[in-house]
């Protein structure tokens, strides 16, 4: 069965509970591998995150607001970095996936503690400017760059920009040429591996837009043309990303073995060398009970002892080699803060019942339980309760039946309207993938570090979206 980006869809769709949720010993437990580090109960029982608690931000912020562990979130940067370059004696280097979440403060961070950045636009890109991110450490990605953010992102000096066609070969070797600089490249090239949480598929071919196809020969052609035009461009290397989400280190190993063989033909056949390796992105993260990720040290260990057994066999000096987390830094950092506002008993017949808790965000703040059928864990975070754990699905508050937020969870039966809720996991592809469905405005992000909370995103307002409004 081919699995979903965020795991096996769900089967039966009404009922009891999915196998993977237990009936809690008590509906108050916090999982720690679902929390930012320093999330615990306080005294009274609330949710406190680096000594703030839930009630004290959502009286101060409000809510609904995604809630940033600062100090989490950069020790997770830092444990990619360390554990890569534990791993990797030449060094290695780790791209921030900005598009996982992205905003100034954040870009700051990942400079800040040694990271490079990924950017796949020009919007991202204008990030990366502000924060004063050093161009050499910014990579440009995207399937289909314009001329302009081609030529921002060589007049900033970023050190890569990832092809990804023929005609964006052809386009960046007229504007490097134009400019006078040489651009530093590397090659998408599309492995047949795709990985999606548990499983992988190896294919030879790939039906998809990213790249250039190995199997078609089409990644090789890429890299002859790009060393055709060494005034305007240099060629680092080859990059790989098989998917996102992904516990199985088998769909890695065949990824990095395949580019590793290219990347050897392409050395030897041409009589160059090609300093740089880059295989991309995707390590997994638990949302709920079900979820397993491995450390960055395992990760990075394994892929060490892959490109090093692959260089060995062909006979090349191993480039130096980087990744590009996104979900696994920004991911486990980050909850969202809710108030209920409805709690609804629905009939589920054979005398099942479901709680319908009702929150004031939804989709528009967090659209993969809709988009990939994603589950999420959640508990209440100002309070605790000696009530019954119950079945209960948190909806939001948009026009649609699919505006699921946490599609299982226990919560205590006496949860009620002004109670507050708190999704853990959400910091990766959820303020990114917000939209302004209904017209409810985008909450804000709030990073808390040592007993002080900050806006980093401010919340959108009702003007702020009537101002795009033409009269
Ligand atoms: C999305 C993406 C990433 C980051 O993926 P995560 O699952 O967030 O780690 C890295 N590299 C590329 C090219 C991507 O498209």
């Amino acid at each position: 069965m081919r699995a979903h980006e965020a795991g096996a869809l769900h089967a039966e769709g009404y009922g009891g509970p999915p196998q993977w949720l237990p009936y809690p010993r008590n509906v108050n437990d916090l999982l720690p591998m679902l929390w930012p580090s320093s999330v615990r109960r306080d005294e009274r029982g609330r949710l406190q995150v680096a000594g703030v608690d839930a009630v004290t931000l959502a009286a101060q912020f409000g809510t609904p607001a995604y809630v940033v562990d600062e100090d989490d979130f950069r020790a997770r940067a830092r444990g990619f970095r360390d554990a890569m370059n534990g791993a990797f004696s030449h060094g290695a280097d780790v791209y921030y996936a900005g598009k996982a979440f992205l905003c100034t403060a954040v870009a700051t961070w990942i400079a800040q503690e040694g990271l490079c950045l990924d950017v796949c636009s020009g919007g991202e890109l204008a990030v990366a400017m502000r924060a004063g991110v050093p161009g050499a450490r910014v990579g440009l990605h995207g399937n289909n760059k314009s001329a302009a953010e081609i030529e921002a992102a060589l007049i900033y000096g970023v050190g890569r920009l990832v092809l990804d066609s023929f005609d964006e070969i052809d386009r960046v070797a007229a504007i490097a040429a134009s400019l006078g600089v040489v651009a530093p490249v590397m090659i998408r090239v599309t492995t047949g591996v795709e990985a999606h949480t548990h499983e992988f598929i190896a294919t030879a071919h790939e039906d998809q837009k990213f790249g250039f196809s190995l199997a078609g020969g089409q990644a090789y052609q890429a890299a002859e043309r790009v060393l055709a035009e060494s005034g305007a461009m240099r060629l680092l290397g080859f990059h790989s990303h098989i998917g996102s989400q992904i516990f199985d280190t088998a769909g890695f190993e065949v990824a990095a073995r395949r580019v590793l063989d290219l990347h050897g033909r392409v050395e030897k056949e041409n009589g160059v060398r090609l300093p740089e390796l880059d295989l991309g992105g995707g390590f997994g993260i638990a949302y709920t009970s079900e979820h397993h990720p491995r450390t960055p040290e395992q990760l990075a260990g394994d892929m060490a002892a892959i490109v090093a057994r692959e260089c060995a066999a062909q006979d090349v000096a191993v480039p130096r080699v980087s990744i590009e987390p996104g979900r696994a830094i920004a991911g486990p950092s980050t909850f969202t803060l809710y108030a209920v506002g409805t709690v609804k008993e629905v009939e589920l017949g054979g005398g099942a019942s479901r709680a319908y808790v009702s929150v004031d965000g939804g989709m528009s703040d967090n659209v993969r339980t809709a988009l990939y059928a994603a589950d999420y864990s959640c508990t209440m975070a100002g309070r605790v309760s000696d009530a019954a754990p119950m079945l209960s699905r948190v909806v939001g508050k948009h026009c649609e039946s699919g505006d699921i937020v946490v599609m299982d969870e226990y919560l205590p039966a006496d949860v009620r309207p002004g109670d507050l809720i708190a999704v853990p996991g959400t910091g990766a592809y959820c303020r990114a993938l917000s939209s302004q469905y209904n017209h409810v405005p985008r909450p804000p992000v709030i990073a808390v570090r040592d007993g002080v909370a900050r806006v980093i995103v401010r919340r959108e307002t009702i003007e702020d979206i009537l101002a795009l409004d033409a009269l």
